[in-house]
């Protein structure tokens, strides 16, 4: 019992000790705290302590503090709605202001809650001074706004020079190609074509500092589309094939069979890349052969990484400068900008437009030996088949109507000049407002253009307004409308897609460009699905690629003659001799029509088909066959079509009869 007494009494002084030792501590620690503390009476609102934190913020002496309503430093604007005793929340967490002594106002950043002290409810408010921090988000807030206004001022800039560059380049191309139209001396003619080949040089260089202003104002926007991938690679190639023999160079592209898929992605910007280190192989190599070729890299879902690579046996690139060739304005050496000229971007283009193609690029390289880039881009993998594509016939454009809209008096010249030059019937005027003047006379008198060329960028109304009041007042019912641009803006090609407009070309235009844009937007059919189509520069140089024929002919002069006639229209021709070689050169490569002559040696035209045919049953697919034949009598197109062919063609062939009937092939 006394044991259990003195236990009680040691605990009680234990804790009358501990609560002494508490009280001292919590005073330490409320002098040592940099945070302010108010306690306040909830019910009368005044402050019933302060710590010297809060006394220093304050600016005056706790005595002068202490007794006070809170309001008159703490929360000034809050009297009478305080959030905590008014509105009677369990706790205030929020940036309120604190008003000091001499009247100034401080942001803090205060918490309180509720504590019961003596038996009546109190508020203990803790509060640190945030006004640096208030000014570091002022700051930011301003410097935000100034790189958005920047950046605007920036994209505007570009669109304007680009806009003021483009336009007098229209200008001095279109007019040159105008001039060697005309009679002209051989001297004449020589100078012209000078003024050409300038020209193109120049604007490869502008183009270069325009998309490079671009990449870097992040402005520039990638295409989605959908194209086959070996056409766009091997037509690329091909078409420096020319530049490289010129220098004794051969060039070679290597691209697996199996790689004839589409793919969805940007076509132009992968077409840029390979063409960029192509010319530059081409550019630092004086002898041997550049070769060109792409693997598929990995496939996950529906992507797939496809690797590229352009190794040439030329100068080669010293080790300690490969990492910086890639650089903006960055060449090996400066002897080098006079001896093979170059920005120095082309590079540095290229890596940005590959990373923003979801890849990589970068360089192995023997100085004296060699380099071989590589890069790799991300595509999206599609399924279906490739459309074919149909032009309408040149003669179509005779006397067909076209309404030309520039404000660029010269831009309007050149556009006329073209299109008279096609036997079309031209008007050109300078506005929008001009142009619904003559849209809306044309359909009161129950005619409509069957053309409209508009130029985007007019001052007042802009081409796409003009596009959005024609529709809207549906003037033109169905014209065709083309949208001519000299800056190619972000999200233009979607509008022009939401508005039906069929064409889109980006300026400096030339002739043959136009025309084909033109040929091919009459020639395609006006399918619903047909409406998503935009004919893009892209679209029109795909749009050219030939065909891979396969040509069975054992007359030696026929082999000559047909061969030259699809060449001219921009084939691929093979020859095979007998359906015996038919066998074997498909087995060799792939194919996208077959011209079978019925009556061959060894095997003959039905037999060939016959096994094609029973082999694509296996294998699947069906590749055309047309046969051609000198026996043109009747029911004989039934027995072709019988042996497995499409359809047959009589002798002696004619170009524009090969083509129609390609493209009825090809079209259904
Ligand atoms: P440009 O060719 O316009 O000078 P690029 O950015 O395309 O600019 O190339 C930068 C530099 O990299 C070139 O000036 C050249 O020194 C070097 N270079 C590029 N490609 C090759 C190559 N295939 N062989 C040797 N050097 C090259």
């Amino acid at each position: 019992m006394e044991n259990k007494k003195q236990l009680i009494d040691t605990k009680t002084k234990d804790f009358n000790d501990e609560v002494v030792e508490s009280e001292a501590s919590l005073k330490t620690i409320m002098k040592g705290l940099m945070t302010g503390i108010a306690i306040i009476d909830e019910q009368t609102h005044t402050i019933v302590d302060v710590n010297p934190a809060a006394a220093d913020m304050i600016g005056l002496p706790r005595e002068k503090i202490v007794g006070k309503i809170c309001h008159k430093f703490i929360c000034p604007a809050e009297e009478g709605k305080c959030p905590i005793s008014d509105l009677n929340q369990k706790v205030d967490n929020s940036e309120r202001i604190l008003l000091t002594g001499k009247g100034e106002e401080i942001p803090i950043l205060k918490t309180v809650t509720r504590i019961d002290l003596f038996g009546r409810s109190h508020l203990v408010n803790s509060f640190v001074n945030i006004s640096e921090r208030k000014e570091m988000e002022a700051e930011l807030v301003r410097a935000k706004q100034e790189a958005i206004a920047a950046s605007q001022s920036k994209s505007e800039f570009l669109a304007n020079m680009s806009h003021e560059i483009r336009t007098p380049m229209n200008g001095i191309m279109g007019m040159t190609e105008l001039l060697l139209d005309t009679v002209l001396s051989e001297e004449q003619k020589d100078y012209v074509e000078t003024i050409r080949f300038s020209s193109e040089s120049l604007l490869t260089i502008i183009n270069d500092i325009l998309d490079f202003s671009k990449i870097e104002a992040r402005k520039l926007d990638l295409d989605n589309i959908e194209f086959n991938l070996k056409d766009t690679f091997s037509n690329t190639v091909s078409s420096l094939a020319v530049q490289a023999h010129k220098k004794g160079l051969e060039l070679i592209a290597d691209i697996p069979p199996e790689l004839n898929y589409n793919v969805s992605g940007d076509p132009g910007r992968l077409r840029q890349v390979l063409i960029n280190l192509i010319n530059n192989a081409i550019k630092f190599t004086e002898k041997g052969e550049i070769g060109v070729s792409v693997r598929e890299q990995t496939r996950s879902g529906s992507k797939i990484t496809m690797h590229f690579t352009v190794a040439d046996t030329g100068i080669g690139i010293p080790k300690y400068k490969l990492s910086m060739i890639f650089k903006a304005f960055a060449q090996v050496d400066n002897s080098t900008t006079r001896k093979y000229g170059g920005t120095g971007l082309g590079l540095t283009i290229s890596s940005m437009l590959v990373h923003l193609m979801g890849g990589r690029i970068w360089v192995e390289s023997e100085e004296g030996k060699g380099s071989r880039f590589h890069f790799t881009v991300v595509f999206d993998y599609m399924v279906k088949e490739p459309r074919r594509t149909v032009r309408a016939k040149f003669d179509r454009l005779q006397n067909m109507s076209a309404l030309i809209v520039d404000d660029n008096p010269t831009n309007r010249l050149v556009l006329y000049g073209m299109l008279k030059n096609w036997k079309m019937i031209p008007k050109a005027v300078e506005s929008g407002k001009a142009a619904l003047k003559e849209i809306s006379r044309d359909k009161k008198a129950g005619k409509k253009f069957d053309l409209i060329l508009v130029d985007s960028q007019m001052p007042e109304m802009d081409g796409f307004s003009l596009v959005e009041r024609i529709i809207k007042e549906d003037y033109s019912g169905h014209s065709t409308i083309m949208m001519l641009t000299s800056s190619g803006n972000r999200g233009d090609a979607k509008r022009c897609r939401e508005l039906g407009i069929r064409g889109y070309l980006i300026k400096p235009i030339k002739q043959s460009e136009l025309l084909d844009a033109i040929l091919l937007m009459f020639g395609i059919k006006t399918k619903e699905k047909d409406n998503e189509l935009l004919i893009t520069r892209h679209f029109v140089r795909e749009s050219k690629k030939g065909l891979k024929i396969l040509l069975a002919e054992d007359n030696i002069i026929n082999q000559k003659v047909s061969s030259r006639i699809l060449e001219k229209y921009g084939h691929l021709v093979t020859i095979a001799v007998d359906g015996k070689d038919v066998l074997a050169k498909m087995k060799e490569k792939s194919f996208d029509l077959i011209l079978m002559d019925v009556q061959m040696p060894n095997m003959d035209g039905f037999e060939a088909t016959r096994e094609i045919r029973s082999q694509e049953k296996k294998s699947g697919g069906h590749i055309p066959i047309i046969a051609m034949t000198a026996h043109a009598f009747s029911g004989y197109r039934d027995k072709c079509i019988r042996a497995g062919m499409n359809d047959y063609l009589a002798k002696p062939l004619k170009g524009e009869t090969i083509e129609n009937m390609i493209n009825s092939i090809f079209d259904s």
